[in-house]
Order: C-alpha cells, then structure tokens, then sequence
C-alpha cells in the first residue's frame, strides 16, 4: 500500500521505517528544511548538536533498538548522570537517596518525608490510581508544605507556568518518576542516560536514508497543505515541495504527525466529538539560549532551579555529559524555559533574553563574567510539552480519526508516559501496524 505521512520527526521517520520494511511504499514531507522535529540539530564546534536539550534513559528501549537495528548501535554512549537543584545561591547534588538527606533546605522531618513520597510513588506500578487527582493536590498532600514550596512547586511551575501547573494530573508525575527508577542501576544508586555521540541528527539522517534504500520517499521543505478527504475517506496531500506548485500526490492511507492545533485546518470539518478531543489539550512551548562557554559553568549535567527569581526553570550543561573535546573544547549550556506563546519571555528576541538572563548566571556560580561567552543561540519549539489533566485516559484522540484511511500520531496520544523520542518511535511504529492491519481489513 502507499501511505503518505505528514512530518519527518521522530513519529513520521520511525511510521516510515515500518512500512517500507513491511514491502509498503510510504512518502514523507516536512516542511522544515531539517529533519527531526523537536529533536533536530544545528552546528556546534564541528559537531551536531540538538537545539533542545536530549538525551535518554535507560528505559528508551524503542529508540535505542531502533538506532541499532539502523547501523547506529557503536555511537550510542551510556553515561552516569549528575543532577542537581538551586536553592537560595547553592547547588544541592541529587544523584543519589543519599542526597536527599543532605538537602538541608528543609529540615530534617520533611526530607524524610519528601524521600518517603518520592520512594512510595516509585513502587507504585499502576497509574490508574493517579488518574483522578491533580498533581498540585497530591503533591501538596503528601510531600508536605515544604517538599512542595522547595522541592515540587518550583519544578510544576517552571514546567507549566503559573497559569497551568494546577492543572496537570497526578499521572504525569507518576510518569516522570517511573521513567527516572527505570533508568537507575540495581543499586537504585546512580542514573544512566545514553546519548548518540554523533547526535539525534544523525539518527534520523541514517533512519531516512534507509527508508530511502527501501524504496520510500523522505522530503524536506515540503508542507503539506491539505489532507484530500472525498467521501469520508483519505485519499491524498496536497503538498508544495520548496520552489514548486502545491501538487496533489494519490496515497491509500494518510498518517498525520502534526500538534493537534495544526490537524484541524489540513483537513475537513470533523464531527466535534473527535475535535474537542484536540482542542482539549494545550501545549507549553520550550524557549532554549544556548551558550557556548569557554569553560564550564558549573559540573553538573542537569540543573534543576528552585529560586523563582531567576527567570528560566532549568541548567543543562551538555558537556557534563559529553565531553567538550566532541565540540572543539567548548562547555554548551542551555538555558531552558517552559512557556505560553503568549508570554513576554516567549516573544523576547534573542538579545532581550541575553538581557534579563545573563546577571542570574552568577547566582550559580559567582565566577561568572559575561567574557565567557563564545557564542550564543535562541531556539523555539511551539507544541513542546503537552499539559495533559486528570482522567486523561477518557479523552485521549485515537490514532483512528474519523475520516477513513487517515491516522494522527502525536505526542498528545503518549500517556501515561510524557512525550518523548522513544515514545513517538514506539507510536508510529504501532500506527504503521494499525495502517496494515486496517487495509487487510
Ligand atoms: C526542550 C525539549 C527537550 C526535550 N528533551 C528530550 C529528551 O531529553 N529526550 C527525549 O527523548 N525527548 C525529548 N524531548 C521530546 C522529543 O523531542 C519529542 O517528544 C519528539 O521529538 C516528538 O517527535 P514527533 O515526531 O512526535 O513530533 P515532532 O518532532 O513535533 O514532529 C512533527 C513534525 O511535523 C512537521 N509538520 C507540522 N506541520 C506540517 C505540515 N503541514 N507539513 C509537513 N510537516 C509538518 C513539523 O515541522 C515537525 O517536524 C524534548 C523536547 C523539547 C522541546
């Protein structure tokens, strides 16, 4: 069969994969220039490197086998991690239980408590039980005041903004946690994450062009501009490849990878039970600055910060994971903020953030002068972070939608997992399945 996907991240170029492999023909259009999506990469030092953060746990099984199963498997690196919170101009380690205990944030009693939380929800193996309630309810009940004021509060606020924190459900963190006990040593003792040393770009390079070797298609600045639906079912794009008319190009099936406010508007009015659906769940987009340092910053690789003075929620210094020689020697920071796109910090240029971010950098650490920066980029990503609410089971879309022969993979469709580059892997692989299996019928 042929089937045409919209979109050449992770979900698109994996859906790909699977069909050719399966004897199929599939064609994808992205209508950026690059492939990857959300985890595409620019040039850094001679090296690719991703324009957010990435990096992934032991428990991305999908991804990884699928990086192996492409030739990839030697670049894969599996490095202990190092993580650690701010709190008022100190950097705490949280790298093992034992750290905790040394958070002397709180006091004593609420360390033990905010550890017997964390310890009780990591046992827990069925998120069912979290469905019902928000995390700010949870949270607030069981970590007691301080683990919230100090420890998860600024955490959900510097995710979800103040607007929605309230909003996410219990689940979500269930989620977040289970991914983090998973990626731990037997020991539970340290975090391993992996890394593709020649960078997500690189995968999804390879990945398309063995899609390409079997017979498929794969196109870059290609929009699709138009889902063709006659009688109820999906029949083919309309897509304006660079330079060109729009064409209207004939598929069998037709797999959308878009958010879900981008869906809507490339094909016909859809019955409103499927459309509140999408219109259900809304998004914080990622602000990233990088910083191309002539040394490092601090020596962890993932900075969580806790002092709402400082206006970005999170430090990740990347070469505290990989070392500065894969980048010429230069120490990468990113400067990450979770946002609305309405928010002023959002529509910030790139020297204006510069502005209002650089005097906190001292705060973590002293030393800091503005004389350190090499370089520095600003980077935005629309539908980052889908804010997904209690009972979120019920109201999840389908990959089914309801024109016949078109299918959506998003990442609002990963639950109870948060969204990930495994996860819209495992997805559009299992949606590429689904595809199959329906035109068997
Ligand atoms: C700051 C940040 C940090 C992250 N860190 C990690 C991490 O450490 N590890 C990890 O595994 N994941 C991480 N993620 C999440 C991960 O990047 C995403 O979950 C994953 O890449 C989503 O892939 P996708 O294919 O589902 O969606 P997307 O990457 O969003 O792909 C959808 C594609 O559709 C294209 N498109 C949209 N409309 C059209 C159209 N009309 N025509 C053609 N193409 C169209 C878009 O351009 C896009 O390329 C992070 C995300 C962000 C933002």
């Amino acid at each position: 069969m042929r089937v045409g996907i919209i979109g050449a991240g992770a979900a698109g170029l994996a859906a790909a994969y699977e069909l050719v492999k399966q004897g199929h023909y599939a064609a994808v259009y992205e209508r950026a220039p690059f492939l990857g999506g959300q985890a595409s990469t620019f040039d850094v030092g001679g090296a690719r490197l991703e324009k957010g953060y990435h990096h992934w746990f032991t428990s991305d099984t999908d991804i990884v086998e699928l990086t192996e199963e492409i030739g990839l498997g030697d670049r894969i690196r599996w490095i202990d991690s190092t993580v650690g919170t701010l709190v008022d101009g100190r950097i705490y380690d949280f790298v093992t239980p034992i750290d905790l205990l040394k958070f002397t944030a709180m006091s004593l009693p609420d360390r033990i408590r905010l550890g017997l939380a964390t310890l009780y929800l990591q046992r827990q193996k069925d998120f069912r039980k979290y469905e019902d309630i928000t995390a700010d309810e949870w949270l607030r009940r069981h970590v007691g005041r301080s683990g919230y004021d100090v420890f998860w509060g600024p955490m959900m606020r510097g995710k979800f903004g103040e607007e929605h924190y309230r909003d996410v459900g219990m689940a979500w963190v269930w989620g977040k946690i289970q991914t983090r006990v998973k990626s731990r040593s037997k020991s539970m003792i340290k975090e391993k994450l992996g890394y593709p040393i020649g960078s997500f770009g690189e995968v999804f390079d390879v990945l398309a062009e063995r899609v390409r070797e079997m017979g498929g298609e794969v196109h870059t600045g290609a929009a699709v501009e138009r889902v063709e639906v006659v009688d109820n079912r999906a029949c083919g794009l309309h897509v304006a490849l660079e330079g060109e008319d729009s064409r209207f190009l004939e598929f069998d099936a037709v797999l959308a990878t878009t958010p879900s406010y981008i869906f809507p508007a490339l094909v016909p009015p859809m019955p409103q039970d499927y459309l509140a659906r999408l219109t259900d769940v809304s998004y914080m987009a990622a602000v990233l600055i990088v910083l191309i340092l002539d040394r490092p910053l601090t020596d962890v690789y993932w900075l969580n910060v806790s002092d709402r003075s400082i206006p970005f929620v999170a430090v990740i210094e990347h070469t505290n994971l990989i070392e500065p020689e894969h980048y010429g020697g230069k120490h990468i920071v990113y400067l990450s903020n979770y946002l609305t796109t309405d928010s002023p910090f959002y529509r910030m240029t790139h020297e204006e953030l510069l502005d209002e971010y650089l005097p906190h950098l001292r705060k973590i650490n002293s030393e800091f002068d503005a004389s350190w920066i090499e370089e520095s980029y600003h980077h935005r990503v629309g539908a980052a972070q889908p804010i997904i609410g209690p009972r979120y089971s019920e109201r999840i879309p389908s990959h089914r939608t309801p024109f016949e022969g078109l299918y959506l993979a998003n990442t609002t469709q990963i639950y109870p997992e948060d969204r990930g580059t495994n996860y819209s892997v495992r997805m559009g692989r299992e949606v590429a399945e689904m595809i199959v299996g329906d035109s068997m019928g």
